[in-house]
């Protein structure tokens, strides 16, 4: 029993997708048995992003951002950038994404994902909210992208996070350094991930923040299966073996991140 426990925060979790259609209050049910606080249901595209906002406005718990992922990109006109600017006033939309690059799949062309990418940071720096990032096989360049982003920001508070953060551990130094979060999935549990594991055992405990990225990227005891955000608690574990830390304060630091974050300490959804 986990009464006593520290609350855990999942950063970064798909909940709208089909996947959790016929079981979603069961999902959330045993989440909240299981300690977790709070969920940030992160958009990838316009009609995900509503429904992320729709998850949120019904759920206590849940907040939501307004994004468009890599993969998308080619959907990215002026409509679709002011449909995520009126999501983004909504009380619970707390951020800007997931935006970023993907060189690994490259489902929309290279330099699509580019603009998108900017145009969304652009976006995320007028509103002042913080952005959510994806990065995959594109280490250098999307640093290279918020680097220059965050030389023209002020923003009280971190810039953003890297979701499901998989570089090694001088990238994780320099986002550390520009004012940015570092978010480790169900992915560092795995037993060849020694890059991520080496990153999770030295971030600075003030950048670190667990996410599930459900139903994808499942811990390791969940392999083969839906990952759902009470699996968190497997990732905050095992960090904190790593660290040689007690879980609790993994998963009480981890919560009051995201909370500062996404702006969750004051009243309403920001400070
Ligand atoms: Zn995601």
């Amino acid at each position: 029993m986990k009464r006593d426990a520290a609350p855990m925060f999942d950063s970064h979790c798909h909940l709208q997708m089909a996947t959790f259609k016929g079981d979603l209050p069961a999902v959330l049910e045993r989440a909240r048995r299981d300690g977790l606080q709070s969920a940030v249901v992160i958009g990838m595209d316009v009609p995900t992003s509503r429904q992320a906002a729709d998850l949120a406005a019904r759920h206590e718990g849940l907040y939501a951002t307004a994004g468009v992922h890599p993969h998308d990109a080619s959907c990215v006109d002026a409509e679709v950038m002011e449909s995520l600017r009126e999501m983004a006033g909504e009380p619970r939309v707390v951020a800007i994404g997931e935006t970023g690059l993907d060189f690994y799949r490259n489902l929309s062309p290279p330099a699509v994902q580019r603009r998108a990418f900017r145009e969304q940071l652009a976006l995320a720096g007028e509103l002042d909210l913080p952005v959510v990032v994806h990065s995959r096989q594109a280490d250098q360049e999307t640093f290279a992208v918020l680097r220059e982003w965050a030389a023209g920001k002020r923003r009280n508070g971190p810039l953003g996070v890297l979701h499901c953060f998989a570089g090694d551990t001088n990238l994780a130094a320099e986002y550390t350094q520009l004012g940015f979060m570092l978010s480790m999935a169900g992915n560092v549990t795995y037993p060849n991930a020694k890059r991520l594991q080496a990153v999770a055992a030295s971030v600075p405990l003030e950048h670190l923040l667990v996410e599930t990225d459900c139903p994808f990227l499942p811990p390791e005891s969940h392999r083969g299966r839906r990952c759902e955000p009470a699996h968190v608690r497997e990732t905050i574990e095992f960090i904190a073996a790593l660290r040689g830390a007690d879980s609790d304060e993994i998963a009480a630091v981890t919560t009051a991140n995201a909370r500062h974050l996404y702006g969750l300490e004051g009243q309403g959804k920001r400070d």
